[in-house]
């Protein structure tokens, strides 16, 4: 299927009652697809794997704004470190030293979101409060200055009940504004990132910042 651009501007227009930001879900899709939501001026993409990401970063243009959304492993941070916009799951204090690492090389500062476990699923990565409160701890101690944590992220169970969903996205809100309080130079939540295509309006309506949509815009993968 070729990009639905029907969907995109009705997804737009959805997004734009509460300023949501839409990140465009492009993994295992063709450099064409994106070109074709950029063409129409859209700007934030999110792909899940780092060799992909590379791959098409050096092919598309230079103004696009690319989000990492899948699990970042330590040893692939330095392949997209100069130019990754946002990494949404970060879930260890190992992985934002060695973020910081590689954006102190390059003199670039890096903005990451902390992933949180919401979901019932024991498969999906992601921070459990204790653990949130562990790493707010450890960067008070030891504030790594060349990484910015801008947010959460989280993703729901898969489930066809919307109301598991929906509880879920409301514990994510509140954990959320439980711990916004905690800002300092490197760490300001100002972003929610949380709704995929089955999901995103109940995110939405949950408190969500920022929508991670694929399969709605450029079909089934
Ligand atoms: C693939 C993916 C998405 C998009 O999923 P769709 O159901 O296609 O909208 C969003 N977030 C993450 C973390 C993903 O891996």
């Amino acid at each position: 299927m070729a990009v639905n651009k029907e969907q995109y501007l009705a997804i737009k227009e959805q997004l734009a009652v509460k300023g949501t930001t839409l990140v465009a879900v492009s993994k295992t899709k063709a450099p064409s697809d994106i070109l074709a939501l950029y063409e129409l001026g859209h700007r934030d993409f999110g792909e899940n794997y780092v060799q992909e990401l590379v791959d098409k970063q050096a092919q598309l243009p230079s103004d696009i704004n690319w989000h990492f959304i899948g699990h970042l492993q330590t040893n692939k941070v330095k392949y997209l470190a100069s130019f990754v916009h946002l990494v949404h799951g970060v879930d260890s204090f190992k992985l934002l030293r060695e973020i910081n690492k590689q954006g102190e090389k390059l003199q670039r500062k890096i903005s990451v979101l902390l992933q949180i476990h919401i979901a019932t699923e024991e498969t999906k990565f992601g921070l459990d409060e204790t653990e949130l409160v562990e790493i707010l701890d450890s960067i008070e101690k030891d504030p790594l200055p060349f990484v910015q944590i801008k947010g959460m992220m989280g993703m729901a169970s898969f489930t066809d009940n919307m109301e598991a969903v929906r509880e879920e996205f409301k514990s994510l809100n509140q954990i959320f504004h439980a711990h916004k309080v905690r800002h300092s130079e490197n760490v300001s939540f100002d972003i929610l990132s949380m709704g995929m295509s089955a999901d995103f309006t109940i995110a939405i309506e949950e408190g969500s910042s920022m929508v991670r949509i694929g399969s709605l815009l450029f079909g089934n993968r």
